[in-house]
């Protein structure tokens, strides 16, 4: 695998953005035909798909047939948003001629798609943030056409998934090149699909040097355009001291599951605990490194992320004050990860910002302040997350509220007495954080509102009927919103 020329960039870009011309015209009936298409072809590849991507990835089947069906399901529910239309938040003001001291005019606005989208497939979710993945998935139906930068860690599973994308857009009649896949290795090919005039935005999800490198090369442009980058997120979590008292095993057995589960390489994964000395922490201490000593190691998703998880580790462990707890017993073989726990004290986590950067794999540090002042002050510290957790008795949490509050300044989603692991996919979930966990905390990168990131609005002022989108026509009754009463209702315009 190489780098791909400019001239056959331009090309792609070309015919990308001539797909745009037609596909932004596309009514939501028929894109959400071609979203349930993409799914059903997915799921027609069968026991294939997920047997070429755990030769490629090293993932399990399990989780592999789950990722398949999470993918599907968002594409679905893509489909869904876009047949109903009111996504596009049509605003109708009509005109009143006769207004004194001056008329008003006719005024209709409505979202539309932003042009093409450059998507970059994720190392750690080959389906769910991959090729036809939640990126992909919002732009079509956003009516953007997508250049997908397949990852070169799971090419074959990315080809496979997008040829059942250009099979249903064949079958449901989309433009030609609505949908272009890109295999290359190096980074001239990323920024210059990036850089490229004709590319109007960018989804991105793996490490913060790649994330922050993209973002970098599309403000470098004369036409700065949106990077959606999700990047590393150490997601902390704090442990009040009534629930170590209350629960500390089932606290220590829920953890170790969260920390190791597919070999630590989630963005939810909870890299940070905290918590302050009480008499029960010894004990939560003792049972959560003896779960972490029996997770066996396990190989990683490629030589690159387990070469890094080695290195990263080794510098955490390395660092002033940072004691190692617990690592699996198992000796771990070629690519393989060992569970790790690390603990060090409060002070040394504040004076030290190393110990709030991510190590990517099953790795966790256990940050122990010597009151809530403390804790506050290390909470302080911590950059923006894409989560943060708080495990605590019911009255605790009421006597903690300020705390709760501050912290939650820092993430785009915060959990009461759960894990961050498992990102359930619906409409209220945001999945976005403040930097570094993205480059932009407003937007979402799971769930219906992930298309928010392709869209800009656009007011329509004095347009005759038959030029206006028809989403804005009077004729429609979907998607018509008018302020009556000071509340938002949806009828017709007469
Ligand atoms: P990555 O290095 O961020 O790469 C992801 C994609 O972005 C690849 O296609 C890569 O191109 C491209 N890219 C990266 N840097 C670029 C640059 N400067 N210019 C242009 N394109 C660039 O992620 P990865 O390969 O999946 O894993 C590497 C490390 O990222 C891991 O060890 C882990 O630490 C971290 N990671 C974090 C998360 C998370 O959720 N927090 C997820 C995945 C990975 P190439 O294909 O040419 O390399």
């Amino acid at each position: 695998m190489s780098e791909v020329s400019w001239q056959e960039i331009d090309g792609i870009l070309k015919r990308s953005h001539q797909a745009f011309l037609s596909y932004q015209k596309v009514t939501g009936k028929d894109k959400a035909s071609f979203l349930e298409a993409i799914a059903k072809e997915i799921e027609n590849i069968g026991d294939s798909l997920i047997r070429t991507a755990m030769e490629e990835t090293n993932l399990p089947e399990a989780r592999l047939a789950g990722e398949r069906g999470r993918t599907c399901n968002q594409l679905r529910q893509f489909a869904a948003l876009v047949m109903d239309g009111s996504w596009v938040e049509a605003r109708i003001d009509t005109a009143i001629p006769d207004r004194a001291p001056l008329p008003k005019p006719d005024l209709r606005k409505m979202m539309v798609p932003l042009g093409p989208v450059v998507v970059f497939g994720a190392s750690n979710f080959p389906f769910a943030y991959s090729t036809a993945g939640v990126d992909t998935a919002s732009a079509l139906a956003a009516g953007c056409p997508v250049v997908l930068k397949a990852h070169p860690a799971h090419p074959r599973t990315s080809d496979l998934v997008a040829d059942a994308i250009v099979k249903a857009a064949g079958r449901t009649g989309m433009p030609a090149d609505v949908f272009i896949h890109v295999h290359a290795a190096g980074f001239e090919t990323g920024k210059a699909l990036v850089q490229h005039p004709l590319t109007k935005a960018v989804g991105f999800t793996g490490s913060f040097s790649g994330g922050k490198a993209l973002y970098d090369y599309a403000t470098q442009r004369p036409d700065p355009i949106p990077v959606f980058s999700e990047m590393g997120s150490i997601n902390p979590v704090f442990i009040l001291p009534g629930s170590m008292q209350a629960r500390s095993e089932k606290v220590a057995e829920m953890y170790a599951a969260s920390i190791t589960q597919s070999v630590g390489q989630f963005c939810t994964n909870p890299g940070l605990l905290l918590s302050m000395e009480n008499n029960h922490l010894d004990e939560f201490k003792r049972q959560l490194a003896d779960k972490m000593k029996k997770v066996a190691p396990a190989t990683m998703l490629h030589p690159g992320i387990a070469g890094n998880y080695l290195k990263n580790r080794q510098h955490a462990l390395a660092q002033k004050g940072v004691t190692l707890l617990a690592e699996s017993t198992d000796m771990p073989g070629q690519n393989q990860a060992m569970a790790t726990l690390a603990t060090v004290k409060a002070a040394d986590f504040i004076s030290n910002p190393a110990l709030a950067e991510e190590v990517f794999g099953p790795y966790s540090l256990l940050v122990t302040a010597s009151n809530i002042t403390e804790l506050k002050a290390a909470a302080e510290k911590i950059p923006g997350q894409l989560t943060t957790t708080i495990i605590g008795e019911e009255e605790e949490l009421i006597k903690y509220a300020d705390f709760i509050h501050l912290v939650t300044a820092k993430a785009g989603r915060v959990i009461i007495n759960g894990v961050p692991t498992g990102v359930e996919v619906c409409p209220s979930m945001h999945h976005g954080g403040p930097f570094p966990a993205t480059t932009d905390s407003r937007f979402t990168s799971v769930g219906t509102d992930a298309i928010k990131r392709f869209v800009r609005p656009v007011s329509f002022q004095n347009f005759p009927q038959a030029l206006l989108p028809v989403e804005l026509r009077n004729e429609n009754a979907y998607g018509i919103w008018r302020l009556l009463n000071n509340s938002w209702t949806r009828d017709k315009v007469s």
